[in-house]
């Protein structure tokens, strides 16, 4: 799950970090009554899951209600387009209308779980504000990196080398810093981030030291113990059809290819589409119907994969273990029945009531259905359908 900015930006200052003030509105008139209600000039910024939008025109300094005006319209009105968006871009429906500050210098700041090293690490850098991706690439020393032990968490030797690796040798700065670091690793334990950011951490002309943008992404299996997040979470943000196969406890992923595939188990998901790519073919998504799938959990998987355009063919690989061949096959004939197959379906079965599972296909004689005798095959199949 990921937060909003202006939500991230309440758990931040929760955890001490100094945050301008803000308000987050949905029309254009509540923006220009919440720019009454700040003192002096103002940033309007689009609340969406996707960086990248001070280029995209759609974070704005204004210090007229009119340009407050203007800006809001915009943002409302138009798709933001961004790197991070694709060509279609994404609908803007709330904006944060924040007390704007005078910037000396940007600073970037984060915490990730380092997958590889198992630990959460604390990245910081005097060049915030740009893309940190190509910092990354094409300057990565100007990162600076401390790992943090599990159990012992940031130690104060390792913040204050972070804070100085920023730059600040004022004292006041370089304490301000440190508690912006220790609130960042508070909220990314306390509430199981992936990730917790701020980009562009700044220092004002005064020597202010303030998070200006914040983004965070939370551990989905830890939702459960976190009822702030559950009311944070904003299902107009989710891909909808992600979130319809959530509603049936199916996992579903979107990916960019053609073929959709759908199979139980995320292992096999994974080694489906690894031998759809040997033989030159992109998956359009994985549809993972899980170990236990009922008939009504495989047709809606069926209904989930058929109802995107992309797709111009599914291959179906479904071991039987726990879930039975027959059950499958039973919910093909039932989703060709009601949805109608208008492109290939080629099916791989093996396992428990598998002998049943192709009676039963056979019989039901569906144009569509491409029967194939092992996983080679089927990939070598549903490749060709598509090409
Ligand atoms: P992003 O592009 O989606 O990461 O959005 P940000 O909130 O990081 O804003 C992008 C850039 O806009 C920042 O790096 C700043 O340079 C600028 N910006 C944002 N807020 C303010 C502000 O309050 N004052 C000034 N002067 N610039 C701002
Ligand atoms: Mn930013």
């Amino acid at each position: 799950m990921k937060a909003h900015e202006y939500q991230a930006r309440a758990l931040l200052a929760e955890a001490g970090v100094p945050v301008p003030s803000s308000d987050v509105v949905d029309t254009v008139d509540e923006a220009v009554a919440a720019y009454g209600r700040i003192d002096g000039k103002v940033v309007v910024k689009a609340q969406v899951f996707a960086g990248g939008r001070g280029k995209a025109g759609f974070v704005k300094l204004c210090d007229s209600a009119d340009a407050v005006r203007d800006a809001a319209q915009f943002m409302l009105g138009n798709r933001m387009v961004s790197p991070q968006t694709g060509p279609a871009g994404i609908a803007v429906k709330k904006l944060l209308i924040a007390a704007a500050v005078d910037i000396e210098s940007e600073y970037y700041v984060a915490v990730v779980l380092d997958r590889a090293k198992r630990k959460p690490v604390v990245m910081v850098s005097r060049e915030g504000g740009v893309e940190i991706e190509e910092v990354a690439r094409t300057n990565p020393g100007a990162i600076v990196k401390r790992w943090l032990h599990p159990h012992l968490g940031l130690i104060d030797f390792q913040c204050a080398k972070l804070a100085s690796a920023l730059g600040f040798t004022d004292k006041g700065q370089l304490e301000a810093a440190q508690k912006v670091i220790r609130g960042l690793v508070k909220v990314f334990n306390d509430y199981d981030c992936s990730l917790a950011e701020i980009n562009p951490l700044v220092r004002t002309p005064d020597g202010e030291i303030l998070a200006i943008d914040a983004k965070m992404n939370f551990d989905d299996n830890a939702l459960f113990r976190h009822k702030r997040l559950q009311e944070m979470f904003d299902p107009t943000e989710e891909n909808p059809m992600e979130l319809r196969a959530k509603e049936h406890d199916l996992s579903y992923i979107a990916l960019d290819g053609n073929i959709g595939c759908l199979v139980n188990g995320a292992g096999l998901a994974m080694s489906t589409m690894d031998i759809i790519k040997l033989h030159g073919g992109e998956p359009a998504n994985f549809l993972d119907v899980g170990g236990s799938v009922t008939a009504e959990g495989a047709i809606e998987a069926f209904r989930i994969i058929l109802s995107d355009d992309k797709v111009k063919g599914v291959l179906v690989n479904i071991f039987g273990g726990i879930a039975k061949c027959d059950t499958i096959a039973e919910a093909l004939i039932a989703a060709a029945k009601e949805i109608g197959f208008k492109i290939p379906v080629v099916v791989r079965l093996e396992g428990t009531n598998v002998e049943r599972a192709r009676e039963l296909l056979e019989a039901a004689a569906i144009p569509q259905l491409v029967p194939a005798s092992d996983l080679t095959d089927a990939a070598e199949k549903v490749c060709k359908e598509v090409a």
